[in-house]
C-alpha cells in the first residue's frame, strides 16, 4: 500500500503551523514509513533525503536522525552535569528515547523513569529510530505510559533530575507549560534536585518564554534559560528552562565531563546561557 499524508506534497514535507506564522520548514521525502492516528495525535514517520528518518506529531517535527543529538544532549546534560550526584531521573515526554540515551551517559544514574502519554510514539520510535530508542530496553529504565502531569502528582520528593521533553503547548502537552505543572515539578524533586524543560524558540516565542521565566522564578530559588541550535526545529533554535531547588547551585557550570557527546561540552554548557541581546533585554529587563 502506498502511504500518503496531508503534510507531504510533490515529494516535500511542509511544517505549516499557526505557532510560526508565515514560515514553514520543508524536507524532501524519500519514503513515507508510517502513518497513524493515535489516541492523542497524528503520528507520521518518513525517510528524508538529507536528515535520515523523521518523526512528526500533529504536523510538527519532533526529531530527525541527523540533528537530534544537539537537542537531546543539551536538555539532558545541562541539569545533570551541574548536579553533584544525580541518581534518580524522570523524563516526561521523550518517547523517542533520545533523552534517556543521554541520561544514561552519567555513571551516577541508577534509575530512569520515562513517562510519555502516547504508547504509539514509543512503539514507532523502537521501529524507525533505533539509535534514539535502543536504551529504553536498559535494565535501568522503566517506561510508563501516562500523562506526565498526573504522574508527577503521585511522586513527591523523589527525583534528582526531571527533564520535560515535551511537544509544543498545543494538544496533549498544553498543561506542561502552565504554572501548576512547574509547582508539581518542584514538589517531585528530591532536595537539591534540578529540572529542564523544552522552552520553545527565542525567534518566535519570546512572550511565552517570558511567562515561563516568571513562573519558574516564583517557584524555584534558581532559574535560568539556555538554548541550542538545531536545523529542523522552527527558526533553527530551541531553548530550555533550567531550574533547581538548591539555592546555591550554579546551573551554568558543569561539575564533571560527559563522555560520548557530539554537541555538548563544558564550554558549550556555559555558552548556552549567553542570550542574544534582543532576547536578553526582553527576558531580563522587560
Ligand atoms: N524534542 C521534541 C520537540 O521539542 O519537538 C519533543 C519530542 S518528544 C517525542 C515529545 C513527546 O511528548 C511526545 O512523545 C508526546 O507524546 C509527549 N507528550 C505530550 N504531552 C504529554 C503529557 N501530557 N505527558 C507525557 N508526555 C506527553
Amino acid at each position: 500500500m502506498v502511504l500518503t499524508h496531508k503534510t507531504i506534497r510533490d515529494g516535500w514535507f511542509r511544517e505549516i503551523s499557526s505557532q510560526w506564522p508565515g514560515q514553514a520548514m520543508s524536507l524532501q521525502v524519500n519514503k513515507i514509513l508510517h502513518v497513524e492516528q493515535s489516541l492523542y495525535q497524528d503520528v507520521l514517520v518518513f525517510e528524508s533525503a538529507a536528515y535520515g528518518n523523521v518523526l512528526v506529531l500533529d504536523g510538527v517535527i519532533q526529531c530527525t536522525e541527523r540533528d537530534e543529538f544537539s537537542y537531546q544532549e543539551m536538555i539532558a546534560h545541562i541539569p545533570l552535569a551541574s548536579h553533584p550526584n544525580p541518581k534518580k531521573v524522570l523524563v516526561i515526554g521523550g518517547g523517542d528515547g533520545g533523552v534517556v540515551r543521554e541520561v544514561l551517559k552519567h555513571a551516577s544514574v541508577e534509575h530512569v523513569v520515562l513517562c510519555d502519554i502516547d504508547e504509539a510514539v514509543v512503539r514507532v520510535s523502537k521501529q524507525f529510530l533505533p539509535h534514539m530508542s535502543a536504551l529504553l530496553a536498559s535494565p535501568k529504565v522503566t517506561v510508563h505510559i501516562g500523562d506526565g502531569f498526573k504522574f508527577l502528582a503521585e511522586n513527591e520528593s523523589t527525583y534528582d533530575v526531571i527533564v520535560t521533553d515535551s511537544s509544543d503547548p498545543v494538544g496533549p502537552a498544553a498543561s506542561l507549560f502552565e504554572k501548576p505543572y512547574f509547582q508539581l515539578l518542584h514538589d517531585a524533586l528530591a532536595p537539591g534536585g534540578s529540572i529542564s524543560t523544552q522552552g520553545e524558540c527565542l525567534w518566535l516565542h519570546l512572550p511565552l518564554i517570558k511567562d515561563l521565566r516568571h513562573m519558574t522564578k516564583s517557584i524555584f530559588p534558581v532559574s535560568e534559560y539556555a538554548f541550542t541550535t538545531i536545523p529542523t526545529y522552527p527558526s533553527g533554535q530551541i531553548g530550555f528552562v533550567v531550574a533547581t531547588r538548591d539555592a546555591n547551585r550554579d546551573l551554568r557550570t558543569a561539575v564533571r565531563d560527559v563522555p560520548g557527546t557530539k554537541y555538548y561540552s563544558r564550554a558549550v554548557h556555559g555558552a548556552a546561557f549567553v542570550l542574544p541581546e534582543f532576547a536578553r533585554t526582553m527576558l531580563e529587563e522587560g
